[in-house]
């Protein structure tokens, strides 16, 4: 139960003055439904507030206020082109202000040509020219404040709002018990939780108090990993020694690699263990990742126990299912498949052969945790892209087992070793560094998306030499239904040209929908399959050698190699086209050369963390699981290893969370949900 002090902080958002329905789903969608979120919700910079009149050189990257005179509003017959105020300050340097995905009706509503206007926003330089995307408007009074925090926002909010919001938060936030080591919070000059919060709210460049709050989150991630890990040495697991039987009968079209083997064997001597086995398998798109897994589960069923494999998606999982039969067809074995939308009799079924331990191995989503569903004797587990396996799903996973089951996660995602330890705590890894022989890399340009024309052309010529092809939507930041809307309108403008060789997959279809497209795309009955990123992680059509990216410059550049990543698997030339809208900032555009420079997955992933700063990683935009909120990745690298001791020692020193200090540690373990290792201390 999370403890009562933290009552006031867990109350929904509309308790608080002044929200109403109306701000509601501006709020969510910033993911701020209680107070706790809004305390949390920390400013990214600030302000100066008091408008000027004169743009300066050094302006670009900073956010200012600004006094504009609007002297052209431009709009384009694309929809998707932005609509582009051209102002002037008072010395008739010009910036352009931009908006994406408004009609010009709206925009125009907001300025007048020749009517001065005051505006603030983040400067950048775009090509020869400064623009500001999305500025707000001020209005009379906004520039009273010299310095004013400025908060991630969405629309319909603005930063004094939220601001004003925050202000009653912090107010009624409590005084909470010092979890932190005494000697540690001197050494580093912390002030209290509370006091801390009210710090950066007032001070966003308050580097201390962000240290500390930084510092509360990470421990309190460590703390719940290092439950995990007393409760898992207390189970014990179970040696699993394969005879090699089943190996010895697949029939496999190729060798292993060198790394493959490596890595099999490496899974193998960890199985032989009573300790279970925690290990991440790291290797590139395309490295063999699935076969390797295929190798570890026959060892377990080998060793007479049961295997289940993780897969992140519906697709994908029904994907895996598929491969594994064919890899494992003519063994002796039971291989079955649950999903979410498994119901009913097939549900019942499999449940049934699982308990009764006639089904070697189980695929699947999520669903293959849940309560209900029980094993004969689960001795290994596959998780494919494990980044959405947190402390929970450990958790759940531990209980499946007579003995907590050996655990495999599978990555293409190069992982520092903070993230790693921030992840899963302690782990052994595996890397597949060496590609299956034959492939070649894929060849990357990037395209003007003026020249969509060409592009059509290209994919003319593509399909009639009976390749296939992936061409992938834009990602609409705003919401799923306009990621919907772009891909089937160019579904439907390549239908016109291609007729029914055209295939349409998008994350809003039900999961026989889905199947089907798929189905037919890989039979090679469509030609083109039209997709939202649901096809992101492992799809695998090795006829597939062209992709086509639209707005490629919206996507994160770990995504962008995932997406590439469909292509060059089978043998002979793959082709990524990478199109481009028309604004193209410089981040975007250092990008998207390096996408086309390199087919390195290590090199991509170092870059996009220094790009990025590691958001990706670290699971905050997709995953929608707790992921770090007041941790940046330089906070973690610095803080992570402090925070790693600690726990630890806390947990020597006092496992069951008893003392005053262990006390203490359960509020933050509720306050940052991460409590779900609390549970083990009342069983323990
Ligand atoms: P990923 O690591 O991205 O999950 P996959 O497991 O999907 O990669 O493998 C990519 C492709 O490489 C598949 O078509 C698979 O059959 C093939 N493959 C895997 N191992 C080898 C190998 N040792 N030799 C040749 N091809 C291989
Ligand atoms: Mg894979």
């Amino acid at each position: 139960m999370r403890p009562e002090i933290l009552n006031p902080l867990f109350a929904e958002v509309t308790a608080l003055k002044g929200v109403g329905p109306s701000l509601a789903k501006p709020l969510e969608r910033l993911g701020l439904a209680r107070i706790v979120d809004v305390a949390f919700h920390l400013p990214s910079g600030w302000i100066d507030r008091i408008p000027r009149d004169e743009l300066m050189a050094h302006d670009a990257g900073r956010t200012i206020a600004i006094t504009l005179t609007p002297r052209e509003i431009r709009t384009s017959s694309s929809p998707r082109a932005p609509t582009r105020v051209q102002a002037s300050d008072a010395l008739g340097n010009y910036v352009s202000l931009v908006f994406f995905g408004r009609s010009s009706g709206m925009v125009r509503k907001l300025f007048t040509v020749g009517e001065l206007v005051c505006v603030s926003g983040k400067v950048e330089q775009y090509g020869q020219e400064l623009q500001i995307i999305h500025p707000e408007i001020m209005e009379e009074g906004d520039g009273t404040r010299e310095r004013e925090a400025i908060y991630p926002l969405s629309e319909g909010l603005t930063s004094r709002r939220l601001g004003a919001m925050v202000a009653q938060a912090i107010e009624r936030a409590p005084d909470l018990p010092e979890w932190i080591e005494p000697s540690l919070l001197a050494q580093r000059d912390w002030p209290a939780w509370k006091a801390a919060l009210a710090r950066i709210h007032a001070d966003p460049s308050d580097a201390v108090a962000r240290a500390r709050v930084a510092y509360d989150e990470i421990f309190a991630n460590q703390l719940a990993l290092a439950l995990v890990r007393q409760d898992t040495r207390r189970r014990r697991g179970r040696a699993l020694k394969g005879d090699g039987l089943l190996r010895d009968r697949l029939n496999l079209p190729y060798a292993l690699t060198g790394a493959q083997g490596r890595s099999v064997r490496e899974i193998e001597g960890d199985l032989a263990q009573d300790a279970p086995m925690l290990r991440l398998l790291q290797g590139d798109v395309g490295s063999g990742k699935t076969l390797v897994a295929a190798m570890a589960l026959l060892v377990a069923v080998e060793a007479g126990a049961q295997g289940a494999l993780l897969a992140p998606t519906e697709i994908l999982a029904r994907q895996h299912y598929e491969t594994l039969r064919e890899t494992l067809a003519g063994l002796p074995i039971n291989v079955a498949v649950l999903t979410g939308r498994d119901k009913g009799r097939v549900r019942e079924g499999v449940l049934m052969g699982l308990a009764d331990g006639s089904i070697d191995i189980l695929i699947g989503t999520h669903a293959i945790f849940q309560e209900a569903v029980t094993y004969r004797d689960l001795g290994l587990v596959v998780v494919d892209e494990q980044h959405r396996f947190g402390v929970a799903e450990r958790l759940a996973l531990s209980a499946k087992g007579k003995t907590t089951p050996h655990l495999l996660a599978m990555t293409a995602t190069p992982i520092p070793r903070t993230l790693v330890l921030a992840q899963h705590g302690e782990m052994d890894q595996s890397r597949l560094d060496e590609m299956p022989p034959g492939r070649e890399p894929v060849e990357t340009r990037v395209i003007s998306e003026e020249r969509l024309d060409e592009v059509v052309n290209a994919l003319g010529r593509h399909l009639a030499e009976g390749k296939q092809a992936y061409w992938v939507c834009p990602l609409v930041e705003e919401s799923e239904k306009s990621d919907l809307a772009a891909a089937e309108a160019r579904a439907a403008t390549l239908a016109a040209r291609f007729g029914d060789r055209v295939g349409l997959v998008h994350g809003r279809m039900r999961g026989p929908e889905k199947d089907a497209v798929m189905a037919r795309f890989a039979a090679g009955e469509t030609g083109v399959l039209v997709a939202t990123t649901v096809i992101e992680v492992g799809v695998n059509v090795p006829n597939a050698t062209l992709i086509v990216i639209e707005h490629a410059d919206r996507f994160g550049l770990a995504q962008l190699h995932q997406l590439r990543g469909r292509v060059g698997r089978g043998g002979g030339q793959s082709r990524c086209l990478l199109m481009r809208g028309a604004a193209l900032s410089e981040t975007s555009r250092a990008r998207l050369a390096l996408m086309r420079e390199t087919n390195d997955g290590f090199r991509i992933a170092e870059e996009d963390l220094r790009l990025r700063g590691g958001g990706e990683l670290l699971g905050t935009r997709q995953s929608g699981e707790a992921a770090f909120r007041l941790a940046t990745p330089e906070l973690l690298g610095e803080l992570l290893p402090v925070a790693f001791d600690d726990a630890r020692l806390l947990i020597d020193r006092d496992g069951g969370l008893a003392g005053a200090r262990g006390q203490a540690a359960r509020v933050a373990l509720y306050l940052f949900e991460r409590d779900a290792g609390v549970a083990l201390l009342r069983s323990g």
